[in-house]
């Protein structure tokens, strides 16, 4: 069996989690063994499952960073054929080589995360999954202002700090030209 990575990518709101539950769930009804992980940073809507904005959810692990995903995971690698990972982008550069280590065991991978951060700058380490992915999926959002596709995740209000999760409303979907990037809206 050899093993695949995948990659699916683009800013909030552009369903990325929707289409990793997805291709889970068809994973599951080929009867392949599935395990499912996202970071504790997450913890919006549930601490045992990823969700999606439309409310889909599937059961996951939570983690705490890539040192805890290996010892929860290859312990029992032998049964797992699938390992999804959501919000890829709260894990720590160590994901990228422990991808490229389950590939090799003939895994399939499929993370989600965004590509960019709310200042428009690639968004470690998704750029260096992208770069070793056997296929990338880039999805869009609708922006908020304007309609078009949103490739922008835009940060509202005045907090700078990188990782805020949560709070509804603190984030949207914007397009290139509706992307203010670094606006004080306070
Ligand atoms: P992501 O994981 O990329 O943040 P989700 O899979 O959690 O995306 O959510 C995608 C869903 O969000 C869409 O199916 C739609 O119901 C909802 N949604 C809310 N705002 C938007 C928007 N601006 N553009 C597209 N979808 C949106
Ligand atoms: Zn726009």
């Amino acid at each position: 069996h050899p093993g695949r990575i995948e990659v699916i990518t683009g800013p909030m709101f552009s369903g990325k989690s929707e289409e990793l539950i997805r291709r889970l769930k068809r994973a599951r009804i080929a009867k392949r063994r599935v395990a499912c992980f996202k970071p504790d940073f997450d913890v919006r809507y549930h601490r045992t499952a990823i969700a999606s904005h439309s409310a889909q959810t599937l059961d996951a692990i939570t983690v705490a960073n890539v040192a805890e995903l290996r010892s929860v995971l290859m312990p029992r690698i032998d049964e797992v054929e699938v390992i999804g990972i959501d919000e890829a982008q709260f894990f720590d550069s160590a994901l990228v080589s422990f991808s490229s280590e389950l590939v090799h065991l003939g895994k399939r991978i499929i993370l989600a995360g965004l590509d960019t951060t709310f200042t428009g700058e690639p968004f470690p380490p998704v750029p260096d999954l992208l770069a070793i992915a056997d296929e990338v999926i880039k999805l869009s959002a609708v922006c908020v202002c304007c309609g078009s596709p949103a490739i922008h995740t835009q940060r509202l209000g005045s907090n700078q700090s990188l990782v805020l999760v949560g709070a509804a409303g603190l984030y949207e979907a914007r397009c290139r030209a509706c992307f203010q990037p670094w606006v004080d809206e306070h």
